[in-house]
């Protein structure tokens, strides 16, 4: 017998678990040991050993790997030892910073992997989908993907998508009932659910069954397409750039071995040194460097509560000129309060706030008891048309569901009506809320088998759909002078902010046809409930701050559009003279009619998910990077549409993370603005180290290159430049890319995203600086040659030192794209240890005897300092004082 052939009873007695309690935490660990872990071994990770290698896998470090092996053979042990040592700790070097960036990534890869929500213990808790095992009970709803293979236990309105299973890509109805047929298609198989497929509508709950090799993604999991890294549109930039920068350092080098080997110099010597020049000088590192800065700067949006699923987005973000964002939980605290309520064409106030269960009902200051007529009617119907649960956790009530249903329970708490109350009902059909119906309806059987249709959802959704109304006086026709005064309340509660809900019913016959189209139609409209959710409090000033750095902020609702205008102008959103645009003149509206208004436009009330889409493209054809916020399943096209897709972390649903490249652990829009702030911080760092990294290439190659231009010997050997490119190369860069931002990066506009790598000046101050740094070491080294001839490790010393210590100081200009005195150089404490430790590195290779013959160092007196910190110091001085 198959999983779907067997009744529910015989599921969960073959898997010893009761739908209604779950498995205890030791039938899990239990189970963990027998099955392992609910995943897909679809990926063999890289050993570490390979990563290693791959440092040394660069076409010019293995000639110098090579030439070095020449060299040993020809017997030059001392320089032969030395250049594999540099090369291996420039490996391990390569090696610990691309295990750190892949570290960071897998510890994003944790953060934003999928949950499930299982009963265990007897309560509901969110876990890792990987932790869910055979037996647990699951419960999904739209929007979410399905952990593991499931039998279906309960159904309220499924659906799901199974195209990646079965290529179907219509949904599938699902329901709880065994099917008796024999060997069926997955497709065919209506009461399960399957791992990685997607719940589209409604909601259910499931018994695990079988979870992961053992899925029926399991068996096909091997010809599931690994996921390759892509790289970030800058990281392709540079690596385009590095093939010309190759070239040309190619190139040079060559020119360098050349001119050296005319004027005499030995051509194993020059080989060698042009060998290391190439090593040292082609920056075949940027990409990676790029790669760990990202990935750093991706760890302190983690705790900026931002987590970046597509390192590209990161670079994006420093682009955005609008971010749109959903006001419900994202703008506001998405814990609504009902306030007011409006029944037979009265207006009553609501009191207690928040999850508060006390409260108390008015009437023209007068209170009201559950007598009053309709209320305890109302506030049951909005209990039963319900899909939130009052929860208790470590003594304090919360709601599990829809915080818009979670208000209604806690309304209707206040006049008494608890859960006995609604167990009355039976409910024997239920269509789901979403936000392109904008309602919710259910079927309910009260104790006298009699059957009534109860909808709630937005007011002008429902009052189109109701014939009749209730009052005091009992049923009558809904005349335009009635739906007058509804709409008048519906006006006075959106314009205090309130969100308003409607609720209507319909009395069913027995053998009354329950499809969907006929349901919802010649309603009796009940009355309003209108809620309070107020606006989150950094909002305002998060507003205000993307505001000063050029960026705009749109709201998109699909709350009543005085709801949110009201909101918009509480938050400063709205100004005196911007549109506010409502769902269905969207619809009506071509793209490039869109296009017309849509710098005007700042609030797009009473929108559905279909909308946004539309208003990505407006945007984005007005030539803006758009920033779209999503969370449920219909907001995944506009969420991939846009530059940076943005999911919630908390209420979003698996789909809307999976399309999106940055997740808000808080729902915060607030977080959004700071992960932008870090985006741009970001950005800027990688300008600082690009610049310091190929200001000292241009330097080290056009020392060489001038000596060898005005006939003189060698001005560094090539353990030098390898040493010089070790220590350059490594912690200042990486301190660079640790920097604080300099002044305000939200006090500008956002960058242009077609900007070249070298724009704002960059390639002149890498130019600049690269030739000042060459001609200074030259200077030292003619200087020291020319007055001691015979003593030409002493000049050769004088250069190394003035390059590395030019470089050095150098590295505080990067920090500046104004002047280097604009900084305080001490800000940065990681580039400080850095130049420290890079120093001393330096003093060791000078003073300590041993490593002088292998370094070609000798003693330098205070003299020679005197000389080589003036020389050192000028191209940044100089530089410092023209600020350009
Ligand atoms: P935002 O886009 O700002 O996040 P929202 O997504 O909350 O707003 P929707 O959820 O689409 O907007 O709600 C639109 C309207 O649908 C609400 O104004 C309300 O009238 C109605 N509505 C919201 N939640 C429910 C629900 N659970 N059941 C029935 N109707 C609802």
């Amino acid at each position: 017998m198959k999983w779907y052939q067997l009744d529910v009873e015989r599921v969960e007695q073959k898997l010893q678990v009761t739908s209604r309690k779950g498995l205890t935490t030791k039938q899990v660990e239990k189970r963990r040991k027998q099955y392992g872990y609910n995943v897909l071994e679809t990926q063999k990770n890289t050993s570490k050993w390979l990563i290693f290698l791959k440092q040394f896998q660069d076409f010019m470090v293995l000639v110098l790997l090579a030439a070095t092996l020449i060299a040993g053979l020809l017997g030059e042990y001392i320089d032969a030892i030395a250049i594999m040592i540099i090369v291996l700790v420039n490996g391990c070097f390569g090696y610990f910073q691309e295990q750190k960036a892949e570290k960071s990534l897998e510890k994003l890869k944790e953060l934003s992997a999928p949950l499930a929500t299982v009963l265990r213990n007897e309560k509901w808790e969110k876990i890792y989908s990987k932790e869910v095992v055979v037996g647990d009970i699951v419960k999904v709803s739209s929007g979410d993907r399905i952990p593991a293979d499931i039998r279906i236990v309960k159904s309220s309105g499924m659906e799901t998508e199974e195209s990646t299973l079965t290529g179907e890509s219509l949904p599938v109805m699902k329901h709880a009932t065994a099917i008796t047929r024999d060997q069926l298609e997955a497709q065919d198989q209506v009461n399960m659910g399957f791992m990685g497929t997607l719940v589209t509508r409604g909601s259910g709950i499931g018994i695990v069954v079988g979870t992961g090799m053992n899925t029926v993604m399991g068996q096909i999991a091997s010809l599931m397409a690994n996921t390759k890294k892509v790289m970030t549109p800058l990281e392709r930039k540079l690596a385009e750039l590095g093939k010309i920068l190759i070239v040309v350092a190619l190139f040079l080098t060559a020119l360098v071995v050349m001119l050296g080997v005319m004027q005499g110099h030995p051509i194993y010597n020059m080989f060698l040194a042009g060998v290391s020049l190439a090593v040292a000088a082609i920056p075949e590192g940027l990409p990676a460097i790029v790669t760990v800065a990202l990935s750093l700067g991706v760890q302190r949006m983690i705790r900026k509560k931002a987590i970046v699923r597509k390192l590209s987005a990161v670079e994006t973000l420093g682009c955005a000129s609008v971010i749109c964002s959903d006001k419900t939980g994202t703008m506001t605290e998405n814990k609504m309060t009902v306030k007011e309520l409006f029944i037979g064409g009265n207006q009553l106030y609501v009191t207690g706030d928040g999850y508060n269960l006390q409260g108390d009902f008015f009437l023209n200051k007068e209170k009201v008891d559950e007598d009053y007529p309709n209320l305890k009617a109302m506030l049951l119907y909005g209990s039963l048309c319900n899909n939130a649960s009052l929860q208790v956790k470590k003594g304090k009530q919360y709601i599990d569901g829809d915080p818009t249903d979670g208000a209604l329970l806690i309304a209707a708490r206040k006049i008494g009506l608890t859960v006995n109350a609604t167990e009355k009902y039976r409910i024997i059909k239920e269509i789901p809320f979403d936000s392109d119906r904008k309602r919710m309806s259910v079927v309910i059987e009260d104790e006298n088998q009699m059957r009534y249709l109860i909808t709630k959802g937005a007011p002008d959704v429902l009052l189109p759909r109701s014939t009749y109304q209730e009052n005091a006086q009992g049923r009558s026709v809904l005349k335009a002078a009635d739906i007058e005064k509804i709409d008048e309340a519906i006006n006075g509660m959106a314009e205090k902010a309130l969100r308003t809900l409607a609720v209507a019913i319909k009395p069913l016959s027995k053998n009354e046809n329950l499809d969907n189209a006929f349901l919802e139609k010649d309603l009796t409209f009940i009355g309003l409930y209108g809620m309070m959710d107020p606006p989150r409090k950094e909002v305002k000033a998060a507003i205000e701050e993307c505001n000063q750095a050029g960026i705009k902020t749109v709201m998109i609702t699909g709350d009543h559009v005085k709801t949110a205008r009201a909101i918009a102008q509480n938050l400063n959103l709205l100004p005196a003279n911007g549109l506010v645009l409502e769902g269905h003149q969207l619809s009506e509206m071509s793209v490039e009619d869109l296009e017309d208004v849509i710098d005007d436009t700042y609030v797009f009330a009473r929108v559905t998910p279909e909308h946004k889409l539309k208003i990505v493209q407006a945007f984005q054809r007005k030539g803006h990077i758009v920033a779209m916020t999503g969370d449920g399943v219909n907001d995944a096209p506009a969420i991939k549409a846009s530059d940076i897709g943005i999911s919630m972390g908390i209420s979003g649903t698996d789909v809307t993370k999976e399309a999106s490249s940055l997740i808000l652990m808080d729902d915060n829009f607030a977080t959004i603005k700071s992960a932008i702030h870090e985006g741009r911080n970001i950005y800027e760092n990688i300008r600082k180290f690009i610049r310091y990294l190929l200001a000292s290439n241009v330097g080290e190659i056009l020392v060489m290159l001038f000596a060898m231009l005005l006939a003189m010997p060698l001005p560094l050997i090539p353990v030098q430049i390898l040493w010089v490119n070790l220590v350059t190369d490594g912690l200042p860069a990486m301190a660079l890319g640790l920097d604080k931002s300099e002044g305000d990066v939200m006090k500008h506009s956002p960058r242009n995203p077609r900007e070249g790598v070298f724009a704002r000046g960059l390639g002149y101050k890498i130019i600049t600086r690269g030739i000042l740094i060459g001609i200074v070491t030259l200077i030292g080294f003619m200087v020291t040659y020319q007055n001691n001839p015979d003593n030409l490790i002493y000049g050769q010393t004088i250069a190394f030192t003035t390059l590395v210590m030019a470089q050095l100081i150098h590295v505080f200009d990067c920090r500046s794209e104004k002047s280097v005195f604009a900084r305080n150089p001490f800000e940065n404490i990681y580039l400080v240890f850095a130049v420290l430790s890079s120093l001393l590195l330096l003093l060791v290779v000078i003073y300590w005897e041993p490593l002088q013959p292998i370094f070609h160092t000798t003693y330098l007196g205070i003299r020679d300092w005197m000389l080589i910190i003036v020389l050192s110091a000028l191209p940044t001085v100089l530089f410092g004082f023209t600020k350009k």
